[in-house]
C-alpha cells in the first residue's frame, strides 16, 4: 500500500516539526521537566493547536475526520520524533470502544478531550488478571441511578494526567468469567479514586489505582452493561496496529540514530560504518523496518476499508512484530555505538527503555502467538 502525496507531506511536516522542536536532548527535557515527564502538557498543547490530535477520529465529534492509515502516520512520526505523548495512544485506543459503544455524549466528550490535548486512560488489568481478563474482580453494583466500585486495578497508562478511565469492572458473578462484565466511564477527579505511581524503569507512565465506594451515574455505562467482553474485544485490531504503528516510528529512530554515529565515528584511523560487522547489521535492520512498514500500513489500509473484524491475525502479527524490531533495532543500535549508546546524551539508552514495554502491554507477544496459531491451526 502506498501513501497518498497528502500523506507523504503529512509525514514530512511532522518529522520537520519533531526536528525543530524536538530535536536535542536540551529540548526535550525543557518540556519533560528533565525527562521526567512521558507527557508534555506543553507538546500536547501544540500538536492539539495543529490540528494533528486525533486526526482519524470522526469531525462530528471533534476529530480530523481522516482515515487510520493518517493516524498510523502520525503515530509514526511522532513516535520517530520523541514526542513526550505517549499517554495519546492510550487516549485513543480507549476511543476506539467508546466510539463503537458510547452514548453520544461520551463519544463527543472523548473525542473532543483528545483532539484538544487531554488525555483519557482505560484500566483493564488487576493484580491478578493481566494476560486472563476474564479474572476481572473490580466489582460495581447498581444502586439506583448510580454506580459503586470497589476494588484494584493495576498497570494504568497515563491515570494521573487523563480525564477520565475506562474501567473494566464485574457486575455480575453468576455466569462464566467472561459474562457479567461492565464498562464504566470514571472522571479521575471522582471521590474515592486513589491513583499512584507504580516506579518501572520509566519516567512516571503507570499507576496502580484504588477504588474505594467510587460513585458514578448509571448514564457512565459504555454500551450495554454485562456485556464488557464482547465490546472489549471488538476493536482489539485497532489497538495494535496503534502499537505497532509506534514501535515501527521507534525502530526507524534507533536506526537513523546509529547510522548517523557510525557514520561519524572513527577508529583504526577510519569511520566505523566501514566495517562489514556494522555495515551488514545496518542492512539488516533496515531491512526489518522495511518489511514492517510496508505490513503495517497494509493492515491500517484494510481498517480504513472497514475489514478490522476480520484482521485479528494479522493485527497480531503487526503488534508482534513490530515491537520486536524495536527492541532489537534499540538494543543493536546500542551495541554499535559503543559506550556511548550507553550515556543518556546521546539517547539511545532511552530508546532501549522504551522498546523493553511494548512486547508486554496490549497482549503480550506470547498472546499474539497464540491468536496467529489459533487462526491457524
Ligand atoms: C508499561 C505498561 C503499560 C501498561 N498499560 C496498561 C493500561 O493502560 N491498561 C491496562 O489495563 N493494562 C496495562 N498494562 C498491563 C498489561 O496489559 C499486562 O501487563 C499484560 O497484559 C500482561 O499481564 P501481566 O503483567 O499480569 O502478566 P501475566 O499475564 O501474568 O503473564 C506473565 C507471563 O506469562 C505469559 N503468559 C500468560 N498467559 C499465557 C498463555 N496463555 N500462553 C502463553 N504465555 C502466557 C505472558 O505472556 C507473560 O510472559 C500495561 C503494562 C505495562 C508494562
Amino acid at each position: 500500500m502506498e501513501l497518498s502525496a497528502e500523506q507523504h507531506q503529512f509525514a514530512e511536516t511532522i518529522r520537520t516539526f519533531c526536528a525543530q522542536e524536538l530535536g536535542t536532548l536540551a529540548q526535550r527535557d525543557a518540556v519533560t521537566a528533565g525527562g521526567t515527564l512521558s507527557n508534555s502538557p506543553q507538546v500536547l498543547a501544540r500538536l492539539a493547536e495543529l490540528g494533528w490530535l486525533g486526526v482519524s477520529l470522526p469531525e462530528e465529534y471533534g476529530g480530523g475526520g481522516a482515515g487510520f492509515v493518517d493516524e498510523c502516520v502520525f503515530l509514526e512520526e511522532t513516535s520517530r520524533g520523541l514526542a513526550p505523548i505517549t499517554g495519546y495512544s492510550t487516549g485513543l485506543t480507549a476511543a476506539q470502544t467508546y466510539l463503537k459503544w458510547g452514548s453520544e455524549l461520551q463519544k463527543k466528550t472523548i473525542v473532543s478531550n483528545l483532539a484538544a490535548g487531554r488525555l483519557e486512560a482505560i484500566s483493564l488489568s488487576e493484580p491478578g488478571a493481566g494476560s486472563d481478563l476474564g479474572g476481572v474482580k473490580v466489582k460495581s453494583v447498581r444502586d439506583g441511578d448510580e454506580y459503586v466500585i470497589n476494588g484494584q486495578k493495576t498497570w494504568c497508562s497515563a491515570a494521573h494526567v487523563a480525564e477520565h478511565l475506562l474501567v473494566l469492572t464485574r457486575e455480575d458473578n453468576s455466569g462464566t468469567k467472561h459474562q457479567g462484565l461492565t464498562l464504566l466511564m470514571v472522571p479521575t477527579e471522582t471521590p474515592g479514586l486513589d491513583i499512584r505511581e507504580i516506579e518501572t524503569m520509566e519516567p512516571h507512565t503507570v499507576n496502580d489505582v484504588f477504588f474505594t465506594d467510587v460513585r458514578v451515574p448509571a448514564s457512565n455505562v459504555v454500551g450495554e452493561a454485562k456485556n464488557a467482553w464482547k465490546q472489549l474485544m471488538r476493536g482489539l485490531s485497532v489497538e495494535r496496529v496503534i502499537i505497532a504503528a509506534m514501535s515501527l516510528g521507534s525502530a526507524q529512530r534507533s536506526l537513523d540514530d546509529a547510522i548517523a554515529y557510525i557514520s561519524e565515528r572513527e577508529q583504526f584511523g577510519r569511520k566505523i560504518s566501514s566495517f562489514q560487522a556494522l555495515r551488514h547489521r545496518i542492512a539488516d535492520l533496515a531491512t526489518d523496518v522495511a518489511f514492517a512498514r510496508s505490513f503495517v500500513y497494509d493492515v491500517a489500509h484494510r481498517i480504513d476499508e472497514g475489514l478490522e473484524d476480520s484482521l485479528a491475525q494479522e493485527s497480531a502479527m503487526a503488534k508482534m512484530r513490530c515491537t520486536e524490531i524495536a527492541k532489537n533495532t534499540a538494543l543493536e543500535a546500542m551495541q554499535m555505538m559503543g559506550g556511548y549508546g550507553y550515556a543518556r546524551e546521546y539517547g539511545m539508552e532511552a530508546q532501549v527503555r522504551k522498546s523493553l514495554a511494548p512486547p508486554i502491554y496490549g497482549g503480550t507477544n506470547e498472546i499474539q502467538r497464540e491468536i496467529i496459531a489459533k487462526s491457524l491451526l
